[in-house]
């Protein structure tokens, strides 16, 4: 039987998209015996050329040559699937979209002019068509696994919907927020981790990015008048991994200092 070619490509990022592929381990295993591996540099020095039937994408496209090497990959492959915070809505770099063109660079390198970068770093649906995007960062191994799978058996991935407080309830975790007073962005970040970080005693930071029909102004008002937060952090608060995230960015854009 004919097996499936993956190919696994890295834009700007930090890989931990890809070691959550490779943290599935023994799955790992049993995938490849119906998938060929076909691109995956931080596994493999085999390559081997396209057209592929599935492209996983981690990373924003951030430079000229990005985009460049989207649209070629788009080209040679059936399915796109982007996945992480970067991939998704620009990621953590998106930050200097925020800024001034060049602002970041002159502050950092000592030669800035060396550099070739767009001024806004993107998610990968900016450029090409996507047809499927696995949210978090990193995201969770078992949604990558879940959309393997399903593209294997020609099937609709089985994903979660909804916010983090949903899986706070179905899991029976007793509300940071409300309990210990530790602000939390759960009301509005879209399911999938499992309420990883309030099952660990934290709030959650949004790293999954806006859930559908967020209700970001009323979470703001809520964690300004009954926890105290500033102006300030919540602004930052929604400027973060996802800032990039429209609800997000426009929440964020609300709590700007005034003039
Ligand atoms: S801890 Fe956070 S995610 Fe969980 S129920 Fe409370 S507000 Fe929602
Ligand atoms: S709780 Fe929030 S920040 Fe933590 S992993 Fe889940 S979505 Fe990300």
């Amino acid at each position: 039987m004919k097996k499936t070619k993956l190919a696994v490509w890295k834009f700007s990022s930090c890989d931990g998209c890809q070691l959550s592929l490779l943290d599935l381990e023994d799955e790992l295993l049993e995938i490849a015996e119906s998938v060929d591996i076909s691109y995956f540099l931080e596994a493999s020095s085999r390559l081997k050329r396209g057209p592929y039937d599935i492209s996983i994408i981690e990373g924003s496209v951030s430079t000229f040559h990005d985009i460049e090497r989207i649209k070629a990959i788009r080209e040679k492959s059936k399915f796109l699937l982007a996945v992480g915070s970067c991939a998704v809505f620009g990621g953590v770099q998106a930050l200097r979209n925020y800024t001034l063109p060049g602002e970041y660079p002159q502050i950092v390198y000592e030669h800035p002019e060396y550099l070739s970068a767009l001024d806004a770093s993107g998610p990968v649906s900016a450029h090409v068509k996507t047809d499927l995007e696995l949210r978090g960062c990193p995201p969770n191994k078992r949604q990558i696994l879940e959309v393997l799978t399903a593209c294997l058996h020609n099937k609709k991935p089985d994903l979660s919907s909804g916010s983090v407080c949903l899986e706070c309830k179905r899991k029976g975790i007793v509300c940071v927020m409300v309990s210990k007073g530790i602000p939390c962005l759960g009301p509005v970040t879209h399911a999938g981790c499992g309420a990883l970080c309030p099952a660990c005693d934290r709030g959650c930071y949004g790293c999954f990015g806006p859930k559908e029909t967020p209700n970001t102004e009323s979470l703001s008002a809520w964690i300004s008048r009954e926890l105290g937060m500033s102006r300030e952090d919540v602004l930052r608060s929604f400027r973060h991994i996802n800032c990039y995230a429209l609800e997000f960015c426009l929440e964020s854009i609300k709590h700007e200092p005034k003039n």
